[in-house]
């Protein structure tokens, strides 16, 4: 609906530059639609599954013409906007990648205890144990094979540190069935960038997990809130999947 609308506006555009609303002019207000409609769900592809809340990410990331280009299209289908005004701010994308948190403010620690760190083969494991014990009903195998291409392309000497979701944070997916819960990764990918990944992984293969990570370090991420230099792992693989053509990994697949 919103493509076809771009695509007769953009059309329009083009043929009559006179009927351009935006100040600088009609290509300037093709670039923008363009960009907006690029970055919908579904725009370029088969919706992929590990991307979750396409849209709410298209708004969060649109700029103000974007965003009354989008509601106006919404508004004139019927879909009410509000879910989208609402929505819990995302992760950013990152402006350059991994780089460990740093102190922009104090918060008090929580729960400096959650945190624990684990290597590529662990936080593969505890996601193939999680996801093989999942039945959410929209899993098939596109998740899968999504699931399967994220941990491929894992730092192979990755330090991956996990803690439960906290209240208040979004979640992605209702918890259970069992011990199903969301937790939050601070993942190291294959480029080293490091990303933020929410895994819905098994409370009890979690617990019998050592507590690896010195008081220190635990303190340090618990203090932090890291979230304005992190990107998301949809947002890490939509960028991967665009520029790193000549991947070892990807060609495997
Ligand atoms: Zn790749």
């Amino acid at each position: 609906m919103l493509l076809s609308a771009a695509m007769i506006e953009i059309r329009a555009l083009a043929a009559n530059p006179g009927r351009s609303k935006h100040p600088d002019g009609h290509l300037a207000e093709i670039r923008l639609i363009a960009d907006v409609c690029h970055n919908l769900p579904g725009a370029d592809r088969p919706p992929p599954p590990g991307e979750y809340d396409g849209l709410v990410c298209t708004w969060q990331t649109a700029g103000d013409f974007q965003r009354s280009w989008l509601r106006k299209h919404l508004t004139g289908a019927g879909v009410d906007t509000a879910f989208l005004e609402q929505a819990p701010s995302l992760p950013r994308p990152a402006t350059a990648p991994g780089t460990w948190p740093t102190w922009e403010r104090w918060q008090i620690p929580r729960d400096p205890k959650t945190f624990i760190a684990v290597g590529s083969s662990t936080l593969a494991g505890l996601v193939r144990q999680a996801h093989s014990a999942d039945h959410y009903p929209t899993h098939g195998p596109a998740r899968t094979a999504f699931l399967e291409w994220f941990l491929e392309h894992l730092h192979p000497e990755g330090r991956h540190v996990l803690r439960p979701s906290r209240p208040g944070e979004t979640l992605f997916q209702p918890d259970g069935p069992n011990d199903l819960r969301q937790y939050r990764a601070l993942v190291t990918m294959s480029d080293g960038a490091l990303v933020v990944d929410h895994p819905r992984l098994r409370e009890a293969d979690v617990a019998a997990l050592p507590t690896n990570l010195h008081l220190l370090r635990r303190l340090l991420l618990a203090v932090v809130p890291a979230r304005r230099a992190e990107r998301d792992a949809g947002l890490w693989a939509r960028h991967h999947r665009a520029t790193a053509s000549d991947c070892r990994l990807c060609r495997v697949n």
